[in-house]
């Protein structure tokens, strides 16, 4: 589908905090998609990190908002080490969840977890999901 784009949709605000808080020039990007190529993450994300970070190119918060990517994103570094215009993705993915956890919204509500799955988690791996995805 093709997304269409007004100068209206563009939040330029979003775009211009991941990138203060990132420290990544987002316009360096061209798209040549090493990235998307290289995440082991790829077939979980409804966003690969080239398509994110052209959406983030045009500011568009809401459809990166809707998108799984930078809650699913491992921090491995795989992108940020291949990529030719030596953009650090993970640092973008980063401010991305700062920018949602900064309103107080949460992407998992740790008392809605059964306890019998509490019981089976390790608890480092916990405290780490906890400090990624809670604000
Ligand atoms: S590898 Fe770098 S330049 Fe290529 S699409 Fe990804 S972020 Fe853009
Ligand atoms: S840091 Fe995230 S986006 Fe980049 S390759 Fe790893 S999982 Fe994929």
């Amino acid at each position: 589908m093709i997304r269409k784009i007004s100068p209206r949709t563009i939040n330029d605000d979003f775009r211009r905090k991941v990138k203060e808080i990132s420290g990544q020039d987002i316009q360096q990007c061209f798209q040549c998609g090493t990235c998307s190529a290289s995440c082991p993450m790829g077939r979980m994300l409804d966003l690969l990190p080239r398509k994110l970070m052209s959406l983030l190119q045009f500011g568009q918060s809401d459809a990166i908002a809707a998108a799984n990517t930078a809650w699913v994103c491992a921090s491995c570094h795989t992108c940020m080490v291949r990529c030719p215009r030596g953009i650090d993705i993970t640092k973008v993915m980063e401010a991305i969840r700062q920018l949602t956890l900064r309103q107080n919204i949460n992407r998992i509500n740790p008392s809605e977890i059964p306890a019998e799955e509490v019981n089976d988690m390790p608890q480092i791996a916990m405290v780490s999901g906890f400090r990624k995805l809670t604000s």
